[in-house]
């Protein structure tokens, strides 16, 4: 789950690290008030669940209530990479003498919590990854003892960190990574850290994403969550009970079973072709919920085809074969389908697909279906 970068700032702050304690202003009027209550040169920042926020025209520095009341109203509304801006963090400006990138990742290639730190700060770590990967140091914490205090100054010396600085920036890798732990995320990343003119550490923008398997430990966690922000497919599928992840490729894909999906979206790649999405409809799909997950793949107007591999195992061929029946006969699909059935029952759910009268594409290995469902998504089938 993704949150604000205000409400990172709050989980921050809880682990002792020095953020930049601003307020969340939801129109002109309400910056301004900040923005005079605050004193002084203020900073306006589009709050979306996007970076990129700088390039776009979604920070900017206001001298005055006024300035601060008229940039909000440009800041407000604006489209950052999909995300339309509904409120603005304003907060005191900080004087930077020096930008810094720090990360904590959970990284699966070193089967551990990775810190990432770059002299490059401020600009897209990814860009720093491509052209300039040598500008990126990471120390993987120990797995036991959880991140060491030497770790953190192998980090810092990598980074080129002066050695009177070096303390106070352990202190904050060690918060950051005390968070990411505390909060159960799987990402979080200060970028910029800043040294600031007088000579102190500050934490000027933050990003936390949540593991959402874990949500249930963390009950406040809940409330961080912006409707506004989530994909509208996500929230229904998860409503109907069924996993759904969007993805951009050209291929809906309707699988049983998470393996199976992963799976499914490997053989479409290995086809030549790109999944839509990822959709698992669970092991024992009624056909409403097969319904249910048709509409949710046609709600994307890229899917030019759709990959129904099924595996009755506990869910039964015909029930799910009854449900793309129903769903077809419930949604117009002007999309060709390709189905797979294999296992429990499945002469009986072929036979209900060939009676149906609809046209059908049928494989019987879950590789053909991937290249049929590549042929029809090009309408070379
Ligand atoms: P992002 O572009 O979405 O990552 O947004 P950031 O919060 O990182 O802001 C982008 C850039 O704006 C930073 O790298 C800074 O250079 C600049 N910036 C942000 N806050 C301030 C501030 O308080 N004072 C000044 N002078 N610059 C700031
Ligand atoms: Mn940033």
């Amino acid at each position: 789950m993704n949150i604000h970068e205000y409400q990172a700032s709050e989980l921050f702050a809880k682990y002792g690290l020095p953020v930049n304690a601003g307020r969340v202003a939801y129109n002109p009027e309400e910056a301004a008030a900040h923005a005079r209550a605050f004193g002084g040169t203020v900073v306006l920042k589009a709050q979306v669940h996007s970076g990129g926020r700088g390039k776009a025209g979604g920070v900017k520095l206001a001298k005055s209530p006024e300035e601060a009341a008229e940039k909000t109203g440009q800041i407000l509304g604006l489209d950052i990479r999909g995300h339309i801006v509904r409120k603005v963090l304003v907060a005191p400006a900080a004087d930077i003498a020096k930008e810094y990138y720090l990360g904590v990742i959970l990284d699966r290639e070193a089967r551990g919590i990775t810190l990432m730190g770059s002299a490059e700060g401020g600009v897209d770590i990814e860009e720093v990854a491509a052209t300039a990967p040598e500008q990126i140091i990471r120390v993987t914490a120990d797995r036991t003892l959880g991140l060491q205090d030497y770790q953190a100054r192998e980090l810092a010396f990598g980074m080129g960190i002066p050695a009177d600085q070096v303390n106070g920036f352990v202190a904050i890798a060690k918060g950051l990574y005390a968070a990411f732990v505390g909060e159960d995320a799987s990402l979080a990343e200060i970028n910029p850290l800043i040294r600031t003119g007088d000579g102190k550490w500050q934490a000027l923008d933050a990003k936390v994403v949540l593991d959402d398997s874990a949500l249930g430990r963390h009950p406040g966690s809940e409330a961080l969550r912006d409707l506004d922000e989530e994909n509208a497919t996500e929230l229904a599928a998860k409503a109907a009970g069924m996993a759904f992840v969007k993805l951009d490729g050209e291929i809906g894909c309707m699988v049983n079973g998470a393996g199976l999906s992963m799976a499914t979206m490997d053989a479409i790649k290995f086809a030549g072709g790109a999944p839509a999405n990822f959709l698992d409809v669970g092991g024992g799909a009624t056909s409403a919920q097969v319904v249910a997950g048709l509409k949710l793949i046609l709600d994307d107007p890229e899917v030019k085809a759709i990959l129904f591999n099924i595996f009755g195992g506990i869910a039964r061929c015909d029930v799910i074969a009854q449900g793309i029946v129903d769903g077809l006969t419930q949604i117009e699909v002007k999309v060709p389908l390709v189905v797979r059935l294999l296992g429990t029952n499945q002469e009986e759910g072929r036979r209900i697909l060939r009676d149906s009268g609809y046209n059908l594409i049928t494989a019987d290995t879950m590789s053909e279906a991937a290249q049929k469902a590549v042929a029809a998504a090009r309408g070379s089938l």
